[in-house]
């Protein structure tokens, strides 16, 4: 680089860096965060653990919901029941609705499960609260959309809740602090590829 381009990027820093430190600034609030992860792409799920790590590298309090997915086991599932006592865990365990094949019982373990998250939502204790693939309990009516966004709503002020599966309607959107919808560019199970320990269960 020139002494030219050099001179020219600094500058260019020197701006960015007082825009990042001004927004930040700005961003003054101390409250707990609801985090919406949808789309077709893959990566929700995993985001989410994601974040649990990152709590938990803080020490704060985690419970995790999953609503779906009874039949796979998964890492995660394998790993926060086993080796992590600390995070509250439970599933709905019933597998997929295709699985199932009774709106009946589905509706049921929904609805016992979501008593589950309701608890923890209630709970200032905790610091973290993950739902995973909760969208498709609203998708599917088998739980009451309003009653979720008022629980979300209601949470203790300093709690932060993490939101994934595919749709989630608007009105969830607008519960949230924070919304990100992962894209599908390419997945390699469409190539053929098996789903893979470690990285997709
Ligand atoms: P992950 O748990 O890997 O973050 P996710 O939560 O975004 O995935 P889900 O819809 O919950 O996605 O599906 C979980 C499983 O389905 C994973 O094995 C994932 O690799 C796979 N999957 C996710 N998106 C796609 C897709 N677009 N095509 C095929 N398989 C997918
Ligand atoms: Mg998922």
């Amino acid at each position: 680089m020139t002494d030219k381009q050099n001179a020219k990027h600094k500058a260019a820093m020197k701006k960015q860096k007082s825009n990042v430190d001004a927004r930040i600034e700005q961003a003054d609030l101390e409250k707990g965060v609801a985090v919406l992860l949808t789309g077709n792409g893959k990566g929700k799920s995993s985001s989410a653990f994601g974040m649990v790590m990152r709590a938990l590298g803080y020490k704060q309090k985690v419970g995790v919901i999953q609503f779906i997915k009874g039949k796979q086991l998964s890492g995660e599932e394998i790993y926060l029941r086993d080796k992590c006592a600390e995070v509250d865990f439970y599933q709905m365990g019933t597998g997929f609705t295709w699985n199932t094949q009774d709106r009946e019982a589905d509706i049921q373990a929904a609805t016992q499960t979501w008593e589950r998250a309701e608890k923890l939502l209630r709970d200032d204790s905790i610091d973290l609260v993950v739902l995973d693939e909760l969208t498709y309990m609203i998708s599917y009516t088998y739980l009451n959309e309003e009653n979720i966004i008022q629980a979300i709503a209601d949470r203790p002020y300093e709690q932060s809740v993490i939101v994934t599966g595919r749709g989630g309607g608007s009105k969830l959107r607008d519960v949230m602090d924070t919304v990100s919808e992962v894209k599908d560019i390419k997945h390699a199970f469409k190539a053929g590829i098996k789903a893979r320990r470690g990285v997709d269960y």
